[in-house]
C-alpha cells in the first residue's frame, strides 16, 4: 500500500483540499509521462514555497486532480536498490509527487545521489538548493566574480535564500543577506553573510536609478524589491531572479538596462535540461558543508505537513524543511 498526501478538487469548486489517503500499489500515477518510469521508494521529501501553494490551496500549482504534492523526492529505486533524487520537471504539478511513499518516475529525471550525501541531506538541497546554484550559475556566466563586488541576497532566510548565502560564501563572496525578519540576523550571519539588509528598504517604489551598491543580486522576491534590485546595481551588473515570494509583478524601468547594462538572467529549475542537471548536484554536493546543512534543516513528520506548508507561508520557518515519509 501507499501512504500518499492527495490534493484534491471537486467539480466546479474553486478551492482544492488536501487529506491523507492510503492507497493500493497499483494507483501510483499513470500518466504517458511516468507510465515506463522507475518505481521508487521515496523515503524523504521537502517543502518548497511551491509545495506549500499546492497543499494550502494559495495559488493555482496543481494541473491535475487527484495529485500527489512535492516538487521533491529521495529514496531507493526499487530495480537496483540505488540512492535517487528527483526535483521539478512537473512532479507535484502535473506528475505525482514525492509526498507518497512510492513514486514512479522516468529513469532520466532521476540523478543518482552524489556522495558525501545522505538521501535527508539530498531533500535538505531540494529544488531550494538546486535552484540557488543555478542562480550562481547563471552570474557567474556573466562574468561574476568574488572580486567584482558585494553580493546581495533577498528572501535570504527561506530555502533558496539560505542556501544561495551559503554557497556565495563559500566561494569567497561578500554576502550580503536581506531579510524581513530581523531577529534571523544571527542565523544568516552563521551561514556566511557579512552583512543584513532590511527587505522594508527594498519592498516601496523607488527610483528608476539608485546609488550604485550591488555588483550583483539572486532574488526571489520579484515585485519592488526586483525592481530596486534592478535601480541599485553597479554598472554591468547581474540579477538572477527566480521567484515570487513578494509578487508576479515587475514594475521596473528601463534606466538600469540601458544606462547601466545590467543584465536581468532569469531562473526556471523545472526545465533545466537533464544533461545539466548532474553536473548541479555535483557541484552542490562538494560545495555545501554537510554539517552546516543540517544546521539549517529542520524535519517535518508526515502527517504534520499540511500544518507546516501554512507555517511557511507565513514565515514562520527558516532554512530548509525536510518530510520523513513513514517506512
Ligand atoms: P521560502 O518560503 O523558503 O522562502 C521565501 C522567503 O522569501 C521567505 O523566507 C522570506 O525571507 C521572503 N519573503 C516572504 N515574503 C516576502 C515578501 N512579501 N517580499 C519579499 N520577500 C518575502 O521559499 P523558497 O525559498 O522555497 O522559494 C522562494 C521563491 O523562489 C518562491 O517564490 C518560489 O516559488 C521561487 N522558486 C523558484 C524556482 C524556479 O525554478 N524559478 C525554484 C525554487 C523556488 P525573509 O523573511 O528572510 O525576508
Amino acid at each position: 500500500m501507499i501512504e500518499a498526501l492527495l490534493i484534491d478538487k471537486e467539480q466546479g469548486a474553486r478551492q482544492t483540499t488536501a487529506r491523507f489517503a492510503t492507497l493500493p500499489d497499483t494507483a501510483v500515477a499513470d500518466d504517458e509521462a511516468t507510465l515506463d518510469g522507475a518505481m521508487v521508494r521515496v523515503a524523504w521529501s521537502s517543502l518548497n514555497y511551491k509545495d506549500a501553494l499546492a497543499i494550502t490551496g494559495r495559488a493555482p500549482v496543481v494541473r491535475r486532480f487527484p495529485m500527489v504534492p512535492g516538487i521533491d523526492l529521495a529514496g531507493t529505486r526499487s530495480a537496483d536498490g540505488r540512492a535517487v533524487l528527483a526535483t521539478g520537471f512537473g512532479l507535484g504539478e502535473r506528475y505525482w509527487g514525492g509526498l507518497a511513499t512510492q513514486a514512479r518516475v522516468p529513469d532520466d529525471w532521476l540523478i543518482p545521489i552524489p556522495p558525501p550525501l545522505s538521501v535527508r541531506q539530498a531533500m535538505a538541497i531540494g529544488t531550494a538548493g538546486f535552484t540557488a546554484l543555478l542562480c550562481l550559475e547563471a552570474l557567474e556566466a556573466h562574468g561574476v566574480t568574488p572580486a567584482s563586488g558585494p553580493v546581495v541576497v533577498s528572501g535570504a532566510s527561506g530555502g533558496v535564500g539560505s542556501i544561495a548565502v551559503m554557497l556565495l560564501a563559500r566561494l569567497g563572496y561578500d554576502v550580503a543577506a536581506m531579510t524581513g525578519r530581523p531577529a534571523e540576523e544571527s542565523f544568516l550571519t552563521g551561514l556566511g553573510a557579512r552583512r543584513i539588509v532590511a527587505r522594508a528598504e527594498y519592498e516601496q517604489p523607488g527610483k528608476p536609478l539608485a546609488a550604485e551598491e550591488w555588483a550583483a543580486a539572486i532574488d526571489v522576491a520579484g515585485g519592488h524589491v526586483l525592481a530596486n534590485l534592478c535601480a541599485r546595481l553597479r554598472p554591468g551588473g547581474v540579477v538572477a531572479a527566480c521567484g515570487l515570494a513578494g509578487g508576479m509583478d515587475l514594475p521596473a524601468s528601463v534606466a538600469p538596462f540601458i544606462l547601466r547594462g545590467i543584465t536581468l538572467a532569469g531562473i526556471d529549475s523545472v526545465h533545466c535540461p537533464v544533461a545539466r542537471r548532474a553536473g548541479v548536484w555535483a557541484r552542490l554536493a562538494t560545495l555545501l558543508d554537510p554539517a552546516q546543512l543540517d544546521a539549517m534543516t529542520s524535519e517535518v513528520a508526515f502527517a504534520d505537513v499540511i500544518a507546516a506548508a501554512h507555517d511557511l507561508l507565513e514565515g514562520r520557518l527558516r532554512g530548509r524543511v525536510v518530510v520523513r515519509l513513514p517506512a
